[in-house]
């Protein structure tokens, strides 16, 4: 019996069960986490060179009455693969032109940007440049007041799709920035394919600076392939004065982190960065 039950460990593993059970769970409760208005959307500033904010990167939070918030880690890849990730993410992008139309209204925000994040199967949707037109015509945004943040798995995924609807978009005022920079297998040749206006170096060749010295080797080469293709540059998971000061030395031109603010809800975004300017 021990052995029989040996042999059919990987089919009764407990632990693989109980990460089903899980998953499955998991994906019942966002079948209906938005009917049920679970999602909120967070902000996290980002700075220029002159410490002033420039603009904000929207994140997607689930608050689920058991659950508690669930980190966007461990239910967007459930999302995209289920598909729910085309509504939610529409929720995400239309409520983020929402705010972001209240507040380029402020008199001193009018150039105040937000960059949403757009996942793969998103981007290679039939209606995405439908939708995402319809929204900021319906929000009255201005359009070059949106940054759409695009992986580079994404865009790799049909990189000729990509490049036809990051035009169409980028016609229509759109600007878009290449996420999570670094961490794919980008080319100078490829880059120079793309429509991006802006590279975004990954965190995790911020966290280590100043200790790892490959990390400032790839940090320094990002930031000169941009400037030499004429991008913005956008570090990402800065944390602490030191990594900031090293960035910027090398020229970066945005920077975004722990060190100017956590993601947090348009009350306190207002209430810390725009009354700045007011007084
Ligand atoms: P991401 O696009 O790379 O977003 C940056 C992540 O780094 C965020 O995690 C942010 O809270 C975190 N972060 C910001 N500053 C720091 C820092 O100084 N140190 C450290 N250690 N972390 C920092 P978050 O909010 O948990 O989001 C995780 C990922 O989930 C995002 O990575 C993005 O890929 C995805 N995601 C979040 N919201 C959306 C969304 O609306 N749509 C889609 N498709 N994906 C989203
Ligand atoms: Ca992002
Ligand atoms: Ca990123
Ligand atoms: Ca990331």
């Amino acid at each position: 019996a021990k052995i029989e039950g040996r042999n059919r460990l990987c089919f009764f593993d407990p632990d693989i069960q109980a990460k089903q059970e899980e998953r499955a769970k998991l994906e019942a409760a966002l079948h209906s986490a938005l009917v049920r208005n679970q999602f909120r959307i967070v902000f996290q500033p980002q700075i220029g060179t002159d410490d002033r904010v420039t603009g904000a990167e929207v994140l997607l939070r689930w608050e689920h009455p058991e659950l508690g918030m669930v980190s966007p880690l461990e239910f967007i890849a459930l999302a995209e693969e289920t598909g729910l990730i085309i509504p939610i993410g529409l929720w995400v992008l239309k409520s983020a032109c929402h705010q972001l139309r209240r507040w380029n209204n402020l008199s001193g925000w009018e150039s105040f940007t937000l960059s949403v994040n757009i996942s793969s199967r998103q981007l290679h949707q039939e209606d995405f440049i439908a939708n995402v037109s319809e929204i900021i015509l319906e929000t009255g945004v201005s359009a070059k007041n949106l940054t759409l943040e695009l992986t580079e798995s994404a865009i790799l995924k049909n990189v000729e799709d990509s490049i036809e609807k990051m035009n169409v978009l980028k016609a229509r005022g759109l600007s878009f920035s290449m996420d999570d920079f670094g961490t794919g297998y980008s080319s100078l040749s490829y880059l120079k394919r793309l429509p991006v206006n802006e590279l975004k170096i990954d965190q995790s060749f911020v966290r280590d600076l100043g200790i790892d010295l490959g990390d400032e080797v790839i940090v320094r080469t990002i930031i000169a392939m941009g400037q030499s293709l004429g991008l913005s540059v956008i570090a990402e998971g800065v944390e602490t004065a030191f990594q900031h000061e090293l960035v910027r030395g090398y020229g970066c031109h945005h920077f975004q982190g722990y060190l100017f603010g956590r993601p947090q809800d348009a009350k306190e975004f207002e209430s810390n960065h725009f009354d700045q300017s007011s007084s």
